[in-house]
C-alpha cells in the first residue's frame, strides 16, 4: 500500500511516563505503517527538559509557531518529589504553562462519546467542549489574611501619577482579602480564539459570566465578546447558521443541564476549571477527553487532557500488563493530522483522521476496551477489557480494512 503523503511537518512533542510508551505504539501500530509521517520532533520528556535547561520546552512551542500544528504527549510538571525522584537541577515549569504564555492561546476541551456509555446527564447526545480562558483572575491574585479591624483600600496609581482610590471594607475584625486582574489584550485573544474555534469545529459558541454582581469586571468579558463578535465574526456565524448567545452564569449551568449538547462553553477561568471537570466526569472519562490550545492568529497544539498515568507507568516497569487507555492521545494525533490535512490542502491525509477515528469507535462498540471504561459501560451492553497494546491492535485490525 502506498503511504499517504504530506506537505509540512508537524511539531512533535514527546512527553513522559505511560504516555510516552503509549506515544511509540500509537506511531508504530497506527500511524507509520499508512503515512509518510513528517514531523519536527522535539523531546519534552523530563530528563531532556532537564539536559536542556528546559530550552527544548521553549524551542518545541516557537516551532509550533512557526509551523502551525503540534501534537504533545503528556508530560511531567515537577514538584518537589519529581526533583528528587529525576535529580532535577531545578523545579522546571509545566511544559504547557509555557506553551500556552508563548502561544497566548485558549483550551478547548472535549469528550469523545461512544454508545455503550451513557453521559451521566441523560439528555446529553452530543459532546459539549469546555473553552478555558487560561489566564488571571484567582490564579494570578494576591491574597491577604487580615489579622485585626482596619481598612482595606483598591489602589491604583497610572503611569501619570493618577490615582483611583476606594474603601473595599472597613474591617471591624479579621478576615481575608483578594486582587486579581485580568488584561483586555488577554481578554480579546480569549474571545477570538473562542469564535474562531466555533467556525473551525461549526458549532455555536455559549459564553456566560456574572456580570449582574461584577459590573465593571465581569462587565468587561461580556462587552469585549459583544464587540469582537459584531465586528470581526457575526457575518460568518450568520453565513454559516451558528449562533453566538451570551448569558449570566447560572442561567447557563441549568440550561446546560437540560440541553443535548453540541455546542462551545466559553468559561472564564475559575469557571473553566471548575465546569470541565464536571462536564468530564459527567460525560464518562479523563481517559476519553481531548484538549486543543488554539491561538487567536490560528496555531494549534493538539493533546489529551490527562496526565502521563503514573501509576500505570510504575506497574509497567515492573512487568506488570497495564490497560491504560489510549484514545485522547489517539485523538490528539487524529486532530493534528486533520489539521495539517486542513491547511496544507490534503484530502487524504485528512480522510486517513476520519477513518482514524473510526476504526477506534468501532473498536469500542465492539466492546473491545481498556479497563477503566469497562466499568463504566451501561447495561445490555457487553465489553471485554484488554490491555493497550491489545486494544491498539484491535484498532489497526479495523483502520487496515477502512485504508483497503
Ligand atoms: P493522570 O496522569 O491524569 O492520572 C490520574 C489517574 O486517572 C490515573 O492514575 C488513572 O487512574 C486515571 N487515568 C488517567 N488517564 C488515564 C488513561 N489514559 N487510561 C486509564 N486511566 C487513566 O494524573 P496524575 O496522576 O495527577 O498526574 C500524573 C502526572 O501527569 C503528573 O506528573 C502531572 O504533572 C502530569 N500531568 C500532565 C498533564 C499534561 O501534560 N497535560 C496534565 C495533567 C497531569 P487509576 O490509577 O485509578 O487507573
Ligand atoms: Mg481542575
Amino acid at each position: 500500500m502506498k503511504k499517504i503523503q504530506m506537505k509540512t511537518p508537524l511539531v512533535e512533542m514527546d512527553g513522559d511516563e505511560m504516555t510516552r510508551i503509549l506515544w511509540q505504539m500509537i506511531k508504530d501500530e497506527l500511524l507509520l505503517p499508512f503515512v509518510d509521517l513528517k514531523t519536527e520532533y522535539y523531546d519534552l520528556g523530563l530528563p531532556e527538559r532537564e539536559r536542556t535547561k528546559d530550552q527544548v520546552t521553549i524551542d518545541s512551542a516557537n516551532a509550533n509557531k512557526k509551523y502551525g500544528v503540534a501534537v504533545k504527549c503528556a508530560t511531567i510538571t515537577p514538584n518537589k518529589q519529581r526533583v528528587e525522584e529525576y535529580n532535577l537541577t531545578e523545579m522546571w515549569k509545566s511544559p504547557n504553562g509555557t506553551i500556552r504564555a508563548i502561544l497566548d492561546g485558549t483550551v478547548f476541551r472535549a469528550p469523545i462519546l461512544i454508545d455503550s456509555i451513557k453521559p451521566a446527564v441523560r439528555n446529553w447526545k452530543k459532546p459539549i467542549t469546555i473553552a478555558r480562558h487560561a489566564y488571571g483572575d484567582v490564579y494570578k491574585s494576591t491574597e491577604y489574611r487580615v489579622p485585626y479591624p482596619g481598612k482595606a483600600e483598591l489602589l491604583f496609581t497610572a503611569e501619570n501619577g493618577e490615582q483611583f482610590r476606594e474603601t473595599i471594607y472597613d474591617f471591624e475584625c479579621g478576615g481575608v482579602l483578594q486582587g486579581q486582574y485580568n488584561k483586555d489584550s488577554s481578554i480579546e485573544s480569549f474571545a477570538r480564539s473562542c469564535f474562531q474555534y466555533a467556525i473551525d469545529t461549526k458549532q455555536d459558541l455559549w459564553f456566560a459570566t456574572k456580570d449582574t454582581i461584577s459590573k465593571k469586571y465581569d462587565q468587561t468579558f461580556k462587552l469585549t465578546f459583544q464587540d469582537i463578535f459584531d465586528k470581526e465574526y457575526k457575518e460568518k456565524f450568520d453565513e454559516m447558521g451558528i449562533e453566538y448567545f451570551y448569558t449570566l452564569i447560572d442561567d447557563a449551568v441549568a440550561r446546560v443541564i437540560r440541553s443535548e449538547g453540541g455546542y462551545i462553553w466559553a468559561c472564564k477561568n475559575y469557571d473553566g476549571d471548575v465546569m470541565s471537570d464536571m462536564v468530564s466526569t459527567a460525560f464518562g472519562s479523563l481517559a476519553m477527553m481531548t484538549s486543543v490550545l488554539v491561538s487567536p492568529d490560528g496555531n494549534y497544539e493538539y493533546e489529551a487532557a490527562h496526565g502521563t498515568v503514573t501509576r500505570h507507568y510504575y506497574r509497567y516497569l515492573k512487568g506488570e500488563d497495564t490497560s491504560t487507555n489510549p484514545m485522547a492521545t489517539i485523538y490528539a494525533w487524529s486532530g493534528a493530522l486533520r489539521k495539517r490535512g486542513e491547511l496544507d490542502e490534503l484530502p487524504e491525509l485528512q480522510a486517513f483522521a476520519d477513518k482514524l477515528e473510526e476504526a477506534c469507535i468501532d473498536t469500542l462498540n465492539d466492546g473491545i476496551m481498556t479497563k477503566d471504561l469497562v466499568g463504566l459501560v451501561s447495561e445490555g451492553y457487553t465489553a471485554t477489557a484488554v490491555n493497550s497494546i491489545g486494544f491498539i491492535k484491535a484498532i489497526r485490525e479495523r483502520l487496515e480494512k477502512k485504508l483497503a
